[in-house]
């Protein structure tokens, strides 16, 4: 019998796993679903690399199971769709972000919040409808559901783009959500990486001031020459912060190692609002007394649903926002893990998967 070429076997998959908790990640051959009436095959073109991915390979969260493929801001181009698939054709080019399925039906999936449905199932690490296990975007192709699949704009870079799906609308639903998003307001951007950089960017183009509050003096050129912010807080610098108390109207805390809000709280303005968004593994203390005496707001936040998720793809279509990136390829990986373990990058890693060996 003659070899099938490689798109006729669509459900045959070529990725990078990890097997146990030392989280190294070698090549793994294994099955996708065949591509059923409501689904979209796409190809994958490029993976960002979040922080998510990291904790996951080591099971530092207690949830993961081995073998896993992680990876959840998957660009691509589509291969092949169901017959029910309106939204998309082959040849568009399509995001997936951390999501792949929800209930459809409980009160969060009826207003668009499916990343809050209890029944959501994760990009990778998960169990999907049909018992298979989901693997992620460290692999050379995907098989989704139509509705958690996104429209990549034209002029959306497709790997610095990439991590938009899961650090751009991890920053973005809060800054819509909490109504941070009113021109001239103040907003400050708690932490340099992957998530904060994006930050500085969104709110720049919301015509909001941004300061950037880091515990790095070092970052400062760069935060204000290369990613546009108006200035920058050392945290750590006590003058500076006693001299910008009260001066902040809302704080994004992309911070996630244990660290002290209380400092925070005091930039914020009366009705000021901070939004949680680092995961940091242990409870952060909460000072109640500025809350109370200024009337602020501490929240959380956890990605985004899938509308709004496309409304930020648009948004940073129209204001040219990506994130800065280093590509690599996937057998750079485990060192690309090293070095995100110790934020050694500017601010993401994105790989490129058609373009290495799996
Ligand atoms: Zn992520
Ligand atoms: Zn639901």
């Amino acid at each position: 019998m003659s070899k099938l070429p490689e798109e006729e076997h669509p459900h045959k998959a070529f990725g990078w796993a990890a097997t146990d908790t030392s989280g190294i990640l070698s090549p793994f051959k294994f099955s996708r679903r065949e591509n059923g009436e409501d689904d979209v095959t796409l190809k994958v073109l490029y993976c960002g690399i979040c922080h998510s991915d990291l904790h996951c390979v080591k099971n530092e969260w207690g949830v993961t199971k081995y073998p896993i493929v992680p990876g959840h801001e998957i660009t691509g181009v589509v291969t092949k769709v169901g017959s029910g698939v309106k939204k998309f054709k082959v040849g568009d080019h399509v995001g997936v972000g951390v999501l792949v399925g929800s209930c459809r039906s409980c009160e969060n999936c009826q207003q668009n919040l499916e990343c809050y449905c209890p029944k959501i199932i994760a990009t990778y690490n998960h169990v999907y409808y049909d018992g298979t296990r989901t693997y992620g975007g460290y692999s050379d192709i995907l098989v989704a559901n139509q509705h958690f699949v996104l429209k990549f704009p034209d002029n959306l870079p497709l790997d610095a783009g990439a991590p938009l799906l899961c650090a751009g609308i991890t920053v973005y639903s809060p800054m819509i959500y909490y109504g941070m998003t009113e021109a001239g307001k103040h907003l400050g951007v708690v932490g340099l990486g992957g998530l904060g950089h994006v930050a500085v960017k969104m709110g720049k183009a919301f015509g909001l001031k941004v300061t950037v509050i880091s515990t790095s003096p070092h970052k400062e050129k760069e935060a204000i020459e290369k990613l546009g912010a108006d200035s920058f807080l050392v945290s750590r610098d006590p003058e500076k912060m006693k001299a910008a108390l009260g001066s902040i109207d809302f704080i994004i805390d992309t911070v996630s190692a244990v660290h002290p809000l209380g400092p925070l709280l005091g930039l914020l303005k009366t009705n000021g609002k901070l939004v949680q968004v680092g995961l940091p593994e242990k409870p952060l203390e909460l000072p109640v007394f500025p809350l109370a005496l200024g009337r602020k707001l501490v929240g959380g936040s956890n990605v985004g649903g899938l509308k709004e998720t496309q409304e930020m793809l648009d948004f940073c279509a129209k204001h040219n926002i990506a994130a800065d990136i280093e590509l690599i390829k996937m057998d750079y990986l485990n060192t690309a893990m090293e070095r995100l373990s110790k934020a050694d990058v500017r601010y993401r890693f994105v790989i490129d998967v058609a373009n290495s060996s799996l």
